[in-house]
């Protein structure tokens, strides 16, 4: 009886109301933080269609209130940076990531959900036409990207009922149906152009202030994380933002979620689709580490590879031109 009572309580500590998220009350360690100053519940049924760039209305934010979002990833070394620059800051954030993805790094899912970030979905694969595609189309990215994400985090409860559309390619077809199963859709109030090839930081700021401004000094902001560009221009622009007197808002959703989940994530297992795939990490002789790859496309076979094949075929097939070299020891488990 004793011991069912303690682990009710247990249970109990380890869901967060979405009303408490994670508030700075001050930032230790660092007195200039801009902070996170609220976090607003939106949920799907008061908040269908998020963002004034394609729809009526955007989030009830107040003047000079900012809810920043990352898309695209995640992608070890440039979400990881990310995070560092929003856990010095003290500024909790909403990740929209892409299904293959999160199957490739569920560790990085992971700690993007521990840091007190918001988790929505980007889709599976990331078709810039999802507005185009038919009703089988669109629901299996869209069911697949919230699949894939749920299990790299390992908690279906961790993942928010929120979307974004790929390349924002609406179509009523496609609001329709996210509607139909209960998602919010989310579009911005403003963006940076971080997706430019050679845009610089400086830049991504400045077109991130100025656009603010324009909105009436708030919205919902949308970056980036697999951009080696973002990164570096987040920092500045968080202190840009409070130079300025804004304030940064949470987006989180209604209902409970795990306060935390498991670090580490079981090593991914082989599915239909999706690129790279993992079925077996094992360790071979002292330094050699092989992983089996089941690369598909024109030439469908399986193969093992060595980490130097690995990082050739990752960087040439999976990542754009310009983010070549990054961080691969999420893709195995030793
Ligand atoms: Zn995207």
């Amino acid at each position: 009886m004793r011991k069912t009572t303690i682990g009710l309580i247990m249970l109990v500590g380890s869901l967060l109301p979405a009303t408490t998220g994670a508030f700075a009350q001050g930032c230790p360690g660092n007195p200039d933080a801009i902070g996170t100053s609220r976090t607003l519940t939106v949920n799907p049924a008061d908040f269908p269609r998020i963002g004034t760039m394609q729809y009526k209305r955007s989030l009830p934010l107040n003047d000079h209130e900012v809810v920043i979002t990352f898309d695209d990833g995640p992608l070890p070394p440039y979400t990881g940076r990310v995070l560092d620059t929003l856990a010095k800051n003290c500024v909790k954030a909403t990740f929209f990531m892409v299904g293959t993805m999160a199957r490739a790094y569920p560790d990085t899912v992971r700690r993007v959900y521990n840091a007190g970030h918001t988790i929505g979905t980007h889709s599976q694969h990331h078709p810039f036409n999802l507005g185009n595609l038919g009703l089988a189309r669109i629901t299996s990215e869209v069911d697949g990207g919230i699949a894939s994400v749920q299990k790299a985090v390992g908690d279906p409860r961790a993942v928010s009922p929120f979307f974004r559309i790929p390349g924002l390619a609406r179509s009523g077809q496609a609001e329709s149906f996210l509607s139909s199963q209960k998602l919010a859709v989310w579009s911005a109030d403003e963006v940076a152009d971080d997706w430019f090839h050679h845009i610089t930081p400086a830049q991504i700021v400045r077109r991130a202030m100025r656009r603010i401004e324009a909105k009436g000094h708030r919205g919902v902001l949308l970056l980036h994380d697999i951009h080696p560009a973002t990164a570096m221009a987040l920092p500045t622009l968080l202190k840009e933002l409070k130079a300025k007197g804004y304030r940064i808002v949470q987006a989180v959703p209604s209902g409970e979620r795990p306060a935390t989940v498991p670090e580490r994530a079981e090593p991914m297992v082989a599915e239909r689709e999706g690129w790279p795939r993992l079925v077996k990490a094992s360790v071979v002789k002292h330094s050699a580490i092989k992983v089996r790859v089941a690369h598909h496309g024109p030439r469908k076979h399986t193969r093992h590879a060595t980490i130097k094949e690995l990082k050739g075929k990752v960087a040439e097939k999976l990542v754009r031109p310009h983010t070549a070299s990054f961080d691969f020891s999420s893709l195995w488990s030793d």
